[in-house]
């Protein structure tokens, strides 16, 4: 691994229950960190020696605004930079918005994405509260950026593998699986969906951390929990092609899975995520610890 990110997923609850969402947040989603549980990780995460920065998404995070504003402080005084990943729901005016944001605004290096697109909010309406979340950060001198998914179209955009994805069209995985996956958009045979075209799996510079102690860089895939392990022998045992999951997925992408476990999904897909996120469905039972939490993949 190369790690510089760790970004927490300060709880799966959202006030939303986007169709795209591949986490399945919505409001009655359980698993929200503590502020000890905060507090531990962010010791871990400078003990680590590598890490810069530090992202608190969700889920929403100013769903637990207090945590929240905590933990911004307490990772700014260990001198990470901080970033925070909300929909803006709080916004309901850009004045109320300044509120909401002021304290952050004396904390230095904290910088904000809002995710503004038709899953979020009124889509209708001419200013989304994300908009108007990211005015007030703007006139309080504070980065400001946007997330934009845009609707499935049959065309998959290419990003570089292990960077965030804050834009193009939607990932077939988790929600949009049962929400999006529309019969008449184009598909291909699950034999060409051989690499993963999202995340490196050798050189790991960001790594998702849920209230249960998951560390995933692909949300779901499970590479070591905090719950067992420290940060530090994650970072030092990591070795993927001896994980059940990730091994056959670097070979050969989500149809290498599909080959070494024989699933029955010779068919045609989406895209890699969705054949992937199927055959790790398959495999749930099989590998709970490896596959989790189980709310990523369906209703518990
Ligand atoms: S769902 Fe599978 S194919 Fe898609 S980014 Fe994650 S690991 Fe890669």
């Amino acid at each position: 691994m190369n790690l510089t990110g760790l970004h927490l997923l300060l709880s799966y609850r959202c006030t939303y229950e986007c169709d795209h969402c591949f986490v399945r947040s919505s409001p009655f989603a359980a698993g929200t960190m503590t502020l000890s549980f905060v507090r531990d990780v962010l010791q871990q995460a400078a003990d680590a020696g590598t890490i810069t920065s530090i992202y608190f998404e969700g889920g929403e995070p100013f769903l637990y605004y207090p945590i929240l504003l905590q933990g911004v402080k307490e990772a700014r005084a260990k001198g990470f930079d901080v970033g925070i990943v909300s929909n803006g729901w709080f916004a309901e005016t850009v004045e109320d918005a300044l509120e909401w944001l002021r304290p952050f605004a004396d904390m230095g290096e904290v910088a904000f994405s809002f995710s503004d697109d038709d899953y979020h909010g009124d889509a209708s309406s001419e200013e989304t509260p994300a908009a108007r979340a990211r005015q007030a950060a703007a006139q309080l001198g504070m980065e400001a950026g946007s997330i934009a998914i845009e609707p499935p179209c049959g065309e998959y955009d290419p990003q570089t593998p292990g960077e965030p994805i804050l834009g193009g069209g939607v990932r077939f995985r988790g929600r949009a699986v049962e929400k999006l996956a529309d019969k008449t958009l184009p598909r291909r045979t699950w034999e060409s969906f051989d690499h993963c075209p999202d995340e490196d799996w050798d050189e790991i510079g960001r790594l998702h951390l849920d209230a249960y102690g998951n560390l995933f860089n692909c949300q779901g895939i499970v590479l070591g929990n905090l719950q067992t392990q420290t940060l530090r022998e994650v970072i030092d045992s990591w070795e993927p092609d001896s994980h059940p999951i990730v091994g056959p997925l670097k070979r050969g992408g989500p149809a290498e899975l599909v080959r070494f476990f024989d699933l029955d999904l010779q068919g045609r897909y989406l895209d890699a995520c969705h054949l992937c996120f199927l055959a790790r469905k398959v495999l749930l039972d099989r590998y709970p610890d490896l596959l989790a939490p189980t709310q990523v993949y369906r209703d518990v």
